[in-house]
């Protein structure tokens, strides 16, 4: 069986043996059920010789100037450019999603790698002159040393550039511990990196579950740690890591709504629901998995629209370009997701689409399951308040605008949201009183473009600085202030005055 060792200085660095104490994990092909690999989970000795390698990198990293790293990520776009359907079918075969979203997860991951290639103009710096009687003031922002990024399975090209691609334009070397699920590509993106130029040990990928984020989080050389995946572990990598002297941005989870306004274009919305509820499987941290019809009215012609949208989507293997939908990452998730819905029910929700009785055939030991939708979800019930993370939609109706507001206003997720309406007015006071840190207006999926910035609130976001974007550029660097003077000649009477604006 083939086995995904570490990336380690710019070699594969094979997993210690089970004898030597070394552990593997199951990567499984969620079409067929099948284990298709294994991965080698690091112990402690194996993260700390990726850290070494990474800070021995990092002196002549950081040196070199910002347009020779730049250059490195325009090579390490133009390569995956060009691997781009053999990189998409890999990760499709492990995570589950069809080909077209495994190239959307890329690409997502691409457009910060292009943030990053204009580097040298984002890290000019600051320059006050005169300020003070000879006195110029000037900032810079310099690397913090080694950071490191934990990902989680459902976007493993996407998050990890995400991290990697701002960090190591800015001067830092990085140590990546992808989701143990599906950790191919992420080697894969390592490798490409050094094929583009980067110097050995500046992308290291140590894969591993709690024992290597444990390692992570309190090695003394790490000094960032940038994390994404479910909210416990966020809070709980947060706490840690931040406990031991780092600075940390751990994104959460998510349950994010959409608010269907009475004079919203249905039509629109239901396609738009359709592919923001169920595509990827529900997979994603930015899906709608809630919807908040405004009115009886609204709520029961969506509801009847929902159910035809559902008929015509086909869930088919990841391979398949008919398909809307794939499996799920894993047999557990799956089982997780079926317990979810018979708990709806078990608390009085209306159950209008069951999908848990699908099964594709010829694959019938597949991760599948077929789209599901609810009516009559209420805000106390836990099928509401967690996240299911799964082809499930819940319809939650609403008397009027205000209490479609409060709804991802009051919940204790506040990753993203989205309103649907065509009246401006009424879109504006949304997006500036939700409760929630990225709003779409008619737009399902308001994913904001690399140049801007990610990040939820409340418990979908633990630390103060998003991803990407000028804000990532923030987090992984510090910045430093020079005031400087220049004396004339014998200087020896002068006394140094602090620059005020007197
Ligand atoms: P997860 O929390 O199970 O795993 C995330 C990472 O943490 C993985 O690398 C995993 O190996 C590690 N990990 C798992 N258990 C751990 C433990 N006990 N201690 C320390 N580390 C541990 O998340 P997942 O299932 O891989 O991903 C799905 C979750 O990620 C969902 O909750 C989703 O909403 C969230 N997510 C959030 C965003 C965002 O930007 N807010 C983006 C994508 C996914």
């Amino acid at each position: 069986m083939r086995t995904i060792s570490h990336f380690v200085n710019g070699q594969a660095l094979e997993g210690s043996s089970i004898e030597k104490g070394g552990r593997f994990g199951d990567v499984f092909n969620p079409n067929t059920g099948e284990i298709q690999a294994r991965v080698a989970l690091a112990t402690d000795a194996e993260l700390d010789a990726a850290v070494r390698a990474a800070a021995a990198a990092q002196i002549g990293w950081a040196a070199t100037n910002p347009q020779r790293r730049a250059r490195v990520m325009f090579e390490f776009k133009r390569l995956i450019e060009r691997d781009m359907n053999a990189l998409a079918e890999i990760l499709s075969s492990e995570h589950g999603k069809v080909i077209a979203d495994s190239k959307g997860d890329i690409q997502r991951g691409l457009e910060v790698i292009e943030f990053a290639c204009g580097i040298p103009h984002i890290l000019k710096g600051e320059y006050t002159e005169g300020a003070g009687p000879g006195i110029d003031v000037y900032s810079m922002r310099q690397p913090l040393g080694v950071c490191a990024g934990i990902t989680p399975f459902n976007f493993p090209a996407m998050i990890p550039m995400w991290m990697f691609g701002i960090s190591i334009a800015v001067g830092n070397t990085f140590i990546l511990k992808p989701s143990e699920k599906d950790p191919t590509v992420p080697v894969k993106l390592a490798e490409l990196m050094m094929e583009a130029g980067a110097p050995a040990g500046v992308l290291n990928v140590v894969h591993g579950d709690k024992t290597a984020v444990d390692a992570i989080l309190t090695h003394p050389l790490i000094r960032a740690v940038s994390f994404v995946g479910s909210s416990d572990i966020a809070h709980y990598v947060y706490q840690t890591g931040t406990a031991h002297g780092k600075r940390v941005q751990a994104m959460g989870g998510a349950k994010n709504h959409g608010i269907v306004l009475p004079d919203a274009d249905l039509d629109q919305v239901v396609k738009d629901l359709s592919g923001a509820a169920f595509g990827s499987a529900g997979e994603r941290c930015m899906a709608l998995p809630v919807v908040v019809p405004v009115g009886k009215k609204t709520g029961d012609e969506l509801r009847e629209r929902m159910v035809a949208e559902i008929e015509t989507l086909q869930v088919g293997i990841s391979s398949d370009p008919a398909a809307h939908y794939g499996p799920v990452v894993s047999a557990a998730h799956r089982a997780k997701v079926a317990d979810y819905i018979q708990i709806g029910v078990d608390e009085g929700a209306e159950l209008v689409v069951d999908g848990r009785d699908f099964s594709l055939q010829g694959f019938e030991k597949g991760f599948f399951i077929g789209p599901s939708l609810f009516d009559g979800v209420k805000k106390g019930m836990r099928t509401y308040q967690e996240e299911i993370f799964g082809p499930v939609l819940q319809i939650v109706r609403a008397e009027t605008f205000e209490e479609a507001l409060a709804l991802p206003s009051e919940h204790q997720y506040g990753n993203g949201v989205a309103i649907f309406t065509r009246n401006g007015r009424a879109a504006r006071e949304f997006a500036s009183r939700v409760n929630v840190g990225m709003v779409g207006i008619n737009v399902p999926i308001p994913v904001p473009v690399a140049y801007h910035t990610f990040g939820g609130w409340k418990r979908s976001a633990f630390g103060d600085t998003n991803q990407h974007g000028v804000e990532g550029v923030k987090f992984y660097t510090k910045v430093k202030t020079i005031t400087a003077r220049w004396p004339e000649g014998d200087h020896e009477g002068d006394a140094f005055v602090i620059p005020t604006m007197k």
